[in-house]
């Protein structure tokens, strides 16, 4: 069996190096928010060349607090895409705002900026973009629309930890910015965790209260917070886990290339050139989708669909019900991510595209 991810194969490879880090942290005594925490924010935001970095308890509290920090929240409205992890809306909601969500384009099932403007209104305070399956969106683009019509950008980079735009990494772009560290991830925790990138040094300070309760000295409270934060244990795995995150991308990229130049019936998203996927997911487009990842299954092969259900075809979702998304409708009927990740070999590799290129309609 071809796994969709391989964690425990992340974990045996570098084993001595996650053990030191969990030991240091157990027998230090302190374990939420310390120095692990205080590191690992220093070596993200040095990463990723942006001034700040926060440490929280997960991605949807990480966009849930740029949010905050930017003031957003009851009556105002936030744009962003059709199709993304509902986490991006229950952040938005979470945070007391509106939801507002833009078609995609098919080609790549990013946001498609054409369509933004049209759904600015007095009430929209923010774009949050998605940079789905670890592709940029056209940060240039947004950042002229927020511009013009003096709203925030805020960049959801949960899928997108180290990918780049133009010359800067994702999450440098942005009033404030959001990672999500879960497992599945490109930089993934062994459990919970996100962090708030900032060049803004009002938004990091008020993020720092935000996430601990409001406070800024212990017991004395400025505004009203939450409780997100990243525990030690989370923080010390993470250091190791960035020392290997380029030269993860880096595997990813070379896989994701092969998967290009080999597969002959399957159609894969296009790639832009104003910057650097991570290769989050391999997401490719088939006619007879349903009948394709059966046919994998069978030949022992994971595959999964992100997402199958656009933000607008959602129950939870109560907005937006008279409009139409017809390209994210139709994509989301045909894609499906194959696995893709660095610990897969060049043969598991060499398998999926074989029995991927053996597939007859009959197979159907
Ligand atoms: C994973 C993800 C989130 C939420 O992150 P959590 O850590 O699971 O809360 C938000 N947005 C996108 C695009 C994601 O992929």
């Amino acid at each position: 069996m071809i796994l969709f991810n391989n964690f425990k194969k992340h974990y045996s490879n570098n084993e001595p190096d996650f053990s030191r880090a969990l030991n240091r942290v157990l027998h230090s005594g302190w374990y939420v928010l310390g120095q692990e925490v205080a590191s690992f924010e220093r070596e993200f935001a040095r990463f990723l060349g942006c001034r700040y970095c926060v440490g929280v308890a997960s991605g949807t509290d990480a966009l849930a607090l740029c949010l905050m920090a930017c003031g957003i929240g009851r009556g105002d409205e936030v744009i962003t895409t059709d199709l993304t992890a509902y986490a991006t809306i229950a952040a938005i909601m979470q945070a007391g705002s509106r939801p507002v969500v833009v078609d995609i384009r098919e080609e790549d099932g990013l946001i498609d900026c054409s369509k933004i403007e049209e759904k600015i209104t007095a009430a929209t305070k923010a774009i949050i973009a998605v940079h789905l399956y670890g592709q940029s969106c056209d940060l240039g683009r947004l950042t002229v629309i927020c511009k013009q019509h003096s709203i925030r950008l805020i960049e959801d980079c949960a899928q997108s930890a180290g990918a780049t735009f133009s010359d800067g990494q994702t999450g440098a772009f942005g009033i404030c910015n959001a990672f999500s560290f879960y497992p599945t991830k490109n930089l993934g925790a062994f459990g919970d965790g996100g962090a708030v990138t900032t060049a803004d040094q009002y938004c990091y300070e008020k993020l720092l209260m935000l996430r601990n309760y409001g406070q800024k000295e212990r017991y004395y409270h400025e505004c009203c917070g939450i409780n997100s934060r990243l525990d030690e244990i989370q923080a010390a795995l993470l250091r190791v886990k960035l020392g290997s995150l380029r030269a993860g991308n880096q595997r990813r990229s070379s896989l994701a290339s092969l998967y290009r130049s080999s597969l002959t019936t399957l159609q894969p998203l296009v790639c832009r050139s104003y910057g650097r996927s991570n290769h989050h997911l391999f997401v490719v487009k088939h006619p007879q989708r349903d009948a394709f990842m059966r046919y994998l299954q069978n030949h022992g092969i994971q595959t999964l669909i992100h997402y199958p259900v656009p933000v607008h075809r959602q129950k939870a979702f109560p907005f937006q019900k008279q409009e139409h998304f017809p390209a994210a409708e139709a994509f989301c009927q045909q894609i499906f991510s194959l696995p893709l990740y660095p610990e897969l070999s060049d043969n598991e590799v060499q398998r999926i595209i074989e029995v991927c290129n053996d597939f007859r309609k009959k197979d159907g």
